[in-house]
């Protein structure tokens, strides 16, 4: 695993939010703390736009993507008129198949499909529930429609897990450095389910997102002896 040295940037100016510096081998990845799943990595000045979502934050000083990456269709994630306003003619926008369909004009990706854009790496994996169920038989997310992302910009490894549960293919997950997971219910993960995540990943940086009212005081105790460094920042 890569050493990764981050520095967290407080900046005053209003309309930029929160950010993390993660130095790569490709400069400098910017992580943008949008809120609840919505994040903006930039590096060098090209742009990503992960599950932008108007209603997660403020977007009217945000440049315009290069890319887009969006894991599902559910309200939190796709906000189709947000990645309009967001998308310039030469921007890629990746979604999982059944969100294409809607989108008309994304490129599909799938479990295991790779795309290399930029020299930045996008690898597809699985996001899905397996306890938690909308009802009986019938999960917030059924395996193989939603998808999360590994990222490598640099020889670095961001894994953006979208909305899942703590599922066995994250034992498959090697050398993630940073890693986004979910922390709400009825959705997505407890903390304690997120600490067995985390535990199978063992990226150096995890960071709680799409959190909600979800106590983060919970998961940097669960993980206080593990070796990965957990950020708790604004992404309810
Ligand atoms: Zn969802
Ligand atoms: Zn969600």
């Amino acid at each position: 695993m890569l050493t990764v040295f981050a520095l967290t940037c407080k900046v005053s100016a209003q309309d930029t939010p929160e950010y993390d510096k993660i130095a790569t081998a490709a400069g400098n990845v910017e992580l943008y703390f949008i809120g609840h799943g919505s994040l903006m990595f930039r590096v060098n000045g090209y742009t990503i736009h992960i599950d932008p979502v108007k209603s997660a934050g403020d977007y009217r000083f945000r440049p315009k993507a290069d890319l887009i990456l969006i894991t599902h269709d559910h309200g939190d994630h796709l906000d189709i008129p947000l990645i309009n306003e967001l998308k310039k003619a030469e921007t890629v926008v990746l979604t999982n198949e059944k969100t294409t369909e809607q989108l008309g004009w994304a490129s599909p990706m799938s479990v295991g499909s790779r795309q290399e854009i930029n020299n930045i790496v996008i690898e597809a994996v699985h996001a899905y529930n397996i306890v938690n169920m909308r009802s009986p038989g019938n999960p917030y997310h059924p395996k193989g429609v939603g998808v999360g992302y590994v990222i490598t910009i640099g020889g670095v490894r961001i894994y953006v897990a979208g909305d899942t549960e703590n599922i066995p293919e994250m034992e498959e997950l090697k050398d993630i450095d940073v890693a986004f997971l979910p922390m709400n219910l009825p959705n997505t993960m407890t903390p304690a389910m997120v600490a067995d995540a985390a535990k199978k990943i063992m990226p150096a940086i995890l960071y709680p997102y799409h959190y909600g009212n979800t106590d983060t005081g919970e998961i940097v105790e669960l993980l206080k002896n593990s070796g990965i460094e957990v950020r708790i920042r604004n992404l309810k």
